[in-house]
């Protein structure tokens, strides 16, 4: 990452602390490394980012249903789904700080004696790599022996495929349909980093798309395209993501076919989301190893298939890091019409992402203001995600509200029937009748 790149990472971190979005797991106690707590604003952006996730599967597709399965599943699922034999990352040691690295991720990595340099390039010498499994384990039970052990889980992808007869039934679903789930997933990962994007505990939004081989490729390519269109209908700029397709040697040995979808963040191009083609191989082992079966039946044809499977996966802290440094800007400003000079930070949100849409601010601290401020808010809270705040000068109230993403600033002043309101990207100011509030802040805000 260069100089400039890291910097901007390093002033994200630190926006995120400051105003209350993400902090550091276990902070008093000198932090839990790769986990992360979400602040209040944190946590509103990210219900945020679930619910219109989840909304751009259930409400779109009347043939996809949601489910909250379980963490904790029977072992043998990790078994028939390979990820006890092969859930793996190659590990190696450092002979001399004894630091260790994911083998095939160097270059993400840096020295912990010399941080400028890349593992490697410093005179530490590495241990032959080995596999290291990636799943967390517990027991389960008072026993703690290996007939108790149970694993975190490393996915909620398996937990539709154990309930996916479950769910056709119970809502009448025929083939193709789907079953969206969002979930915490834990990895236990060799070297996690660069801030949210790779965590040890984090969240997935993921569906599984059952279809009729045959009719596979025309579905994992519509589903290639809708989940790009979601990235871009969350605000991301376009030329800040692409397509990555799988090569023959990403490509795991059952899938037909799989492509990431990247963003170009700080530390380079990375995946946020994956789009897999994974045919019928988690259906058939779930029903070599639980002895089940697990194909459907289609009483027109009279034929009996085992559905093949389209997977869209996508982390939502990852969703989440790409929405704040896409939005992350800085700029200069003239001190004019009650704008503090110098530089502001902004973060430029899409209005139906924004954590806070709207503020209401009194000029002045004086009673006669601060009570119709006051019945603006009231008016209007139930249709935006809103702030009050009174204290500081205009100016200073205005940098906080841009740098957290408010997208409109309804100030009240000694005019009784109209108030100002100041566009966070335009800054520009506009006078509004009381009365046309509302109709006004909807043409801008409701999207
Ligand atoms: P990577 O190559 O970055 O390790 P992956 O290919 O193992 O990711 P998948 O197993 O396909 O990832 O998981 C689907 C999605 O879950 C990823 O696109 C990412 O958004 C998210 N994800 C995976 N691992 C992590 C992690 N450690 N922290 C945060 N999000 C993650």
């Amino acid at each position: 990452m260069s100089g400039s790149q890291a910097d901007k990472m390093a002033k994200i971190v630190s926006l995120c602390k400051r105003r209350g979005f993400i902090f550091q797991s276990s902070e008093i106690y000198g932090g839990l490394n790769s986990c992360y707590d979400y602040g209040p604003l944190g946590a509103e952006l990210k219900s945020r980012v679930k619910s219109l996730w989840m909304d751009s599967m259930l409400r779109e597709h009347e043939n996809i249903k949601a489910l909250d399965s379980s963490i904790l599943m029977h072992p043998k699922i990790w078994e028939a789904s390979g990820h006890v034999s092969n859930f793996t990352d190659p590990l190696v040691d450092c002979r001399t700080c004894k630091a260790r690295f994911r083998a095939d991720q160097l270059d993400l990595s840096s020295c912990p004696k010399k941080p400028s340099k890349k593992p490697g390039e410093c005179e530490g010498e590495f241990t032959e790599a080995r596999q290291f499994n990636l799943m967390f384990r517990t027991f389960m039970g008072p026993l703690q022996d290996e007939s108790a052990v149970v694993f975190l889980r490393p996915e909620t992808a398996q937990g539709i495929y154990v309930n996916f007869l479950n769910v056709m039934t119970s809502s009448r679903q025929k083939i193709p349909f789907g079953i969206a789930q969002i979930g915490k997933a834990f990895r236990n990962e060799i070297t996690p980093g660069n801030f949210i994007f790779r965590m040890r505990e984090f969240e997935q939004m993921e569906m599984q798309y059952f279809v009729k081989p045959g009719e596979d490729m025309a579905s994992f390519e519509e589903w290639k395209e809708k989940r790009m269109q979601w990235h871009l209908a969350m605000g991301i700029r376009k030329e800040k993501l692409r397509f990555h397709e799988h090569g023959p040697k990403e490509l795991a040995h059952y899938a037909k076919a799989a492509f990431d979808i990247q963003y170009e963040f700080p530390f380079g191009w990375q995946e946020i989301e994956g789009i897999h083609h994974r045919s019928d191989f988690d259906l058939k082992q779930h029903e070599k190893f639980s002895g089940k079966r697990l194909s459907v039946h289609d009483v027109d044809t009279k034929e009996s298939y085992t559905p093949f499977v389209v997977e869209t996966s996508v982390g939502c802290d990852r969703a989440l890091l790409t929405l704040m440094v896409d939005a992350y800007g800085e700029e200069q400003v003239e001190a004019k019409e009650g704008e503090e000079g110098g530089q502001r930070v902004v973060l430029r949100f899409s209005p139906r992402v924004a954590p806070v849409q709207l503020a209401v601010f009194p000029l002045l601290k004086k009673p006669e203001l601060q009570e119709r401020a006051r019945k603006i808010h009231q008016d209007l809270k139930k249709t935006y995600r809103l702030e009050f705040d009174e204290s500081g000068s205009i100016g200073k109230r205005y940098r906080r509200v841009d740098e957290i993403g408010v997208l409109s600033a309804v100030t009240v002043d000694f005019e009784t029937d109209s108030v100002t309101v100041r566009d966070r990207d335009s800054m520009k100011q506009e006078r509004v009748g009381v009365e046309q509030l509302p109709a006004y802040l909807a043409e801008r805000l409701i999207t």
